[in-house]
C-alpha cells in the first residue's frame, strides 16, 4: 500500500508545535492522522482535526495496529520528552517508514534523532530564532535562509529606491541582491522586471547573500 502514496501523513504529538503542524497539512488537503497518548490532547483536538487516536507511539505494536506502516510520511512532533521522541523513531524505522520527519529542541537532540534513523530532522525554535532576530535588526518582513549562505526576504522598498525603475538601479552590482518579484501597493505580487517601478509602499522579495540581503534590508 505504501507504493501508492495517497498523501495521507500521520503527526505523533500533539503538544504547540504537532498541532499547528497537523492543522497546516490539513490545510494542504492532506489527510492527517493525529496521535497522542494523552487523553485529553486527543479529546482536545478531535473536533478540528479528522481523525485523532491515542496511543503511546513508542510502542511498535500500537503503531502497527493504527496501521502506520501504511504511511509513507510520518512526523514526530514530541519535543519536551527527548526519550519519547528518540524511542518513536526507532519505532517507525521498525515498522519501516521510509521518510520520517522528527523534531528536535536541541543540537544534541537532532544529533540522536538522525543517527536512530530519522530521515529529516528540524529545530523550530533555533530556526525561528535566528529568523526572528534577522527581522528585529533590519526591516524584513520575512526571512528564509537556505545555507551556502543564501537567504531571500520580503523587504519594504528601501527609502532610497523609490520611484526607480528596476532596470535602472543595477542592484546586483551595487548591492549584490536581485529583486525577483515585487508588491505594489495594494495590489498582489508580481514578477519583478527590468521596467517594473518601486513605487513608495512597495514589498520587494529580494535574494542573495545573507549580508547582503541584511544590508539591503537596512538601507535608509
Ligand atoms: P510542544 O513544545 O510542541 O508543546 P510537547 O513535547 O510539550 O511539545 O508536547 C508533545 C506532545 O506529545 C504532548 O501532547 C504529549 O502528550 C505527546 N506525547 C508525548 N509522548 C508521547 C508518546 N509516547 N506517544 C504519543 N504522544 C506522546
Amino acid at each position: 500500500a505504501r507504493d501508492e502514496d495517497n498523501g495521507d501523513i500521520a503527526v505523533i504529538g500533539l503538544g504547540r508545535f504537532g498541532c499547528h503542524l497537523a492543522g497546516a497539512l490539513a490545510r494542504l488537503g492532506h489527510q492527517v492522522l493525529a496521535v497522542d497518548h494523552d487523553a485529553a490532547q486527543v479529546q482536545r483536538w478531535s473536533a478540528s482535526l479528522d481523525r485523532v487516536v491515542q496511543a503511546d507511539a513508542t510502542e511498535e505494536e500500537a503503531l502497527r495496529q493504527l496501521g502506520i506502516g501504511d504511511f509513507r510520511r510520518v512526523v514526530v512532533a514530541i519535543g519536551a520528552s527527548v526519550e519519547a521522541s528518540v524511542l518513536t523513531v526507532l519505532a517507525l524505522t521498525e515498522v519501516g517508514v521510509p521518510q520520517i520527519w522528527a523534531r528536535a529542541t536541541s543540537r544534541k537532540h537532532a544529533k540522536i534523532l538522525a543517527s536512530v534513523g530519522a530521515h529529516h530532522v528540524v529545530f523550530p525554535e533555533a530556526e525561528t530564532g535566528e529568523r526572528v532576530a534577522h527581522l528585529i535588526v533590519s526591516r524584513m518582513l520575512d526571512f528564509m535562509e537556505f545555507g551556502d549562505d543564501f537567504a531571500i526576504a520580503k523587504v519594504p522598498v528601501p527609502p532610497p529606491l523609490v520611484g526607480h525603475r528596476l532596470g535602472e538601479l543595477a542592484l546586483q552590482e551595487r548591492y549584490g541582491v536581485m529583486v525577483v518579484g515585487a508588491k505594489p501597493a495594494g495590489e498582489p505580487f508580481r514578477y519583478a522586471e527590468p521596467g517594473t517601478v518601486l513605487g513608495p509602499g512597495s514589498i520587494l522579495v529580494v535574494e542573495g547573500g545573507i549580508a547582503q540581503v541584511q544590508q539591503f534590508a537596512t538601507l535608509r
